[in-house]
């Protein structure tokens, strides 16, 4: 089936009902409407007023500019930006974007929305044509170099047609001076057209493919074989013609053969558009999955593989490839990886972050891989580059499967907020392996009855005497006073003087009895853990600092039983961590022992089988004060 892609003007989509609200009134585009219609009165926007501020965040302007008066996408949701109608003008002529037609002002609009919605018309220079094009309708973006095109380019750009996808093509230019220089064709250097169709026709017992591009000047067009007077479509006959809707206007739009748009063009830029901004349903659509994600410093933001001691801590994301493409033995998708606010973010001095994403085959356990795993596996694939772009985005081919994608800046401890999807040919399965707590606690051990104490059961109570008095209850005095002698004497481990505080917190934790005190079953509890745990303490203290790295910390957790999500371990490093991501013991400490007591309430008081409890408000408050 023949497929043709009529106009490619930008198409503006319909604000879909879940739009969010992003005006700082909290009204929505309705309300502030209806507001002025009641006023009488036309909008001003507050929030983004016709002022220096709104144009430039860090150079004064060079002319005083007029303000005259004349749905969006962002992150995969789609916000609705309200703005007046406000234009920035020098001489009566808009400054920025501005259509041939001096009465259209659409295209203003829309870049005044853009800008607000990025702080302002300077946040908007360097960035690309393809960013504005994603931002308006929430695709994907991916940029093919001619010469470099995949051999099945030409399948590419007709499913790319069929799914409603916004193709754009151009010539490079070498210097400025050759922008929009006129080619011996007919074609304009630097320039940016649209392709719109493509097809094939019977021509001299063979098949021609064909390829419709548009001028969007909507004049000016390509005169060489098969442009719109060209002898070829003699031997075209009438019906195919029609088909093709082949016609001699002066109106921009011109056929002409794949091979030649191969050797004239240098490049292709397709914007893959999500269902939800189709409205056409007779489009065969991608099958489009979201992941919102973060890098934080300390916990997740582990960059790229170069550090392999890091990079196991970011985010990982399953995906699970079931189903071939139509005919074919593996499975197409797209994965764009995007980095969130960082327009926004520019006035404030930050830039774009070097970002990208590698994937792996996935072993048969699950769970988020770690160290050794990385050093021991090479990628199965990545993304082409690292690159300082908001997104990188790329096309791959595996077999079904399972997979892991691990996205991450280039380099470690940089912070940022992404949004990752995979745009499939067929349905994907993705799973962020980030989002699961697990967690296994040992029993704890029984009693065992005064009687039966071996040799060493009856030394240790000979110390619990020695340490608690006559009353044989640990307080908080006493322990404050026992763990840092005991402490001082471990040259391995650092810590910072155990308060009072810090004791009285240990004892309610481990105090089941609600005595305030420890007594000899509560303290060998506690004792033999702060045995394991300073064990796993020097253990995972990999470079002997003394101290635990924020790094260090995820395994030597993992191995005391928890498996935390990568939310709970950015909350974790930046609760208990110092500046430099170091813990000494006594942070160590106080964050196992709430860990587990945490743990074990909610081990006990879990629903069946459930990942779930019930509290009402006084055990609420009891837990949460710790008393
Ligand atoms: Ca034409
Ligand atoms: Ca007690
Ligand atoms: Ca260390």
């Amino acid at each position: 089936m023949p497929y043709l892609h009529r106009s490619l003007r930008p198409q503006l989509h319909p604000v879909p009902s879940n739009a969010r609200t992003v005006h700082s009134s909290g009204q929505s585009f309705e309300q502030l409407r209806q507001g002025c219609l009641e006023s009488g009165t036309l909008f001003e926007d507050a929030d983004f007023p016709a002022s220096n501020s709104s144009l430039f965040y860090s150079e004064r302007p060079q002319v005083p500019f007029v303000w005259k008066r004349p749905g969006f996408w962002q992150h995969s949701e789609w916000l609705d930006v309200v703005i007046d109608d406000r234009l920035p003008t020098f001489r009566d002529r808009l400054v920025f974007l501005h259509s041939a037609d001096h009465n259209e002002f659409w295209s203003a609009l829309l870049e005044k929305a853009y800008a607000k919605l990025n702080g302002s018309y300077e946040a908007l220079k360097g960035g690309s044509t393809i960013e504005a094009m994603e931002d308006f309708t929430g695709g994907v973006a991916e940029t093919f170099q001619i010469r470099e095109a995949p051999e099945d380019f030409y399948e590419i750009l007709e499913k790319a047609l069929k799914r409603g996808s916004l193709l754009g093509c151009s010539i490079d230019i070498l210097s400025a001076s050759e922008s929009e220089a006129r080619t011996p064709f007919g074609l304009i250097k630097g320039h940016a057209y649209t392709v719109t169709g493509l097809d094939q026709v019977n021509f001299q017992g063979q098949r021609i493919r064909l390829l419709r591009v548009r001028n969007p000047w909507g004049q000016v067009e390509w005169n060489g074989p098969w442009s719109d007077s060209s002898p070829e479509w003699h031997s075209v006959n009438p019906e195919e013609q029609r088909r093709l809707g082949h016609a001699t206007l002066d109106d921009g739009e011109f056929w002409m053969a794949f091979e030649d748009f191969k050797t004239h063009f240098d490049k292709v830029e397709i914007c893959n558009l999500t269902p939800d901004a189709l409205e056409d349903s007779a489009l065969h659509k991608w099958e489009v999955t979201v992941h919102q994600g973060r890098w934080v410093r300390g916990s997740t933001a582990g960059g790229c593989r170069n550090f392999l001691d890091t990079f196991w801590t970011n985010p990982q994301i399953k995906l699970s490839l079931t189903e071939r493409d139509e005919g074919q033995e593996s499975c197409t998708f797209l994965a764009a990886l995007m980095q969130k606010d960082r327009r926004k973010l520019k006035r404030f001095g930050a830039n774009m972050l070097t970002i990208g994403y590698a994937i792996y085959q996935c072993p048969d356990k699950d769970g988020h891989l770690s160290r050794d795993f990385f050093k021991y596996h090479a990628s199965l694939a990545r993304s082409k580059t690292f690159i300082n772009l908001r997104e990188v985005s790329g096309r791959f081919q595996l077999p079904p499967g399972d997979y892991i994608l691990v996205p991450s800046t280039f380099e470690p401890h940089q912070e940022a907020d992404f949004c990752l999807r995979i745009f499939s040919e067929k349905r994907a399965i993705t799973r962020d392996l980030d989002e699961d707590t697990d967690i296994d606690l040992p029993e704890l051990p029984k009693p065992t009855p005064q009687e039966e104490e071996t040799e060493e059961e009856q030394q240790f109570r000979a110390l619990f005497r020695r340490i608690a008095g006559e009353d044989m209850e640990v307080t908080a005095e006493e322990l404050e006073y026992t763990l840092n002698a005991v402490l001082q004497k471990k040259t391995a481990v650092k810590f910072k003087k155990l308060s009072l505080l810090s004791c009285r917190n240990i004892i309610s934790l481990m105090d089941t009895s609600g005595n305030g005190k420890l007594g000899f079953e509560e303290f060998r509890v506690f004792w033999d853990k702060l045995k394991h745990w300073m064990n796993l303490f020097v253990q995972f203290d990999v470079d002997k600092s003394g101290t635990m790295s924020s790094y260090e910390l995820r395994t030597a957790l993992k191995s005391a039983g928890f498996q935390l999500s990568g939310h709970l371990l950015q909350l974790i490093v930046l609760r208990y961590a110092d500046e430099n991501l170091q813990l000494d013991f006594d942070d160590y400490l106080n964050c196992l022992v709430r860990l587990e007591n945490a743990s074990r309430v909610f081990q006990s008081l879990r629903v069946t089988n459930r990942d779930s409890m019930h509290l009402n408000i006084n055990e609420f408050i009891g837990l949460t004060m710790n008393i």
